[in-house]
């Protein structure tokens, strides 16, 4: 199921974006006051973000809610990221 997108902005601050080494909980330097993307249209925007599309799951019904959804995400991918790291270690130390 997909939604129109609100302009809340929520997406732009709650997620990380590793081409554009913005942590998870900031606000995007790209973010225009008014909510929009000074990048659109242009190359220099990263693909994840012109491939993120408006999804209930993410955005929730409010602003707060996309914050706290999209801020329960990155948490537990940074869960996942570290987990995966602790067993890769685990292995090499084993081989
Ligand atoms: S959080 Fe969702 S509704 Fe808000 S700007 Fe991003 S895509 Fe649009
Ligand atoms: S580059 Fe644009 S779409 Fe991507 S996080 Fe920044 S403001 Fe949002």
């Amino acid at each position: 199921m997909t939604l129109e997108c609100r302009r809340c902005g929520a997406c732009c601050i709650a997620l990380s974006i590793s081409t554009l080494d913005k942590p998870a909980g900031v606000r995007c330097p790209h973010l225009t006051e008014d909510n929009l993307c000074s990048l659109w249209g242009r190359p220099e925007r990263p693909y994840v973000c012109s491939a993120f599309r408006p999804e209930p799951a993410f955005c929730g019904s409010s602003f707060e809610e996309a914050l706290e959804l999209m801020g329960e995400l990155e948490r537990s991918l940074q869960r996942e990221t570290r987990a995966d790291r602790k067993r890769r270690r685990e292995t090499h130390g084993r081989g």
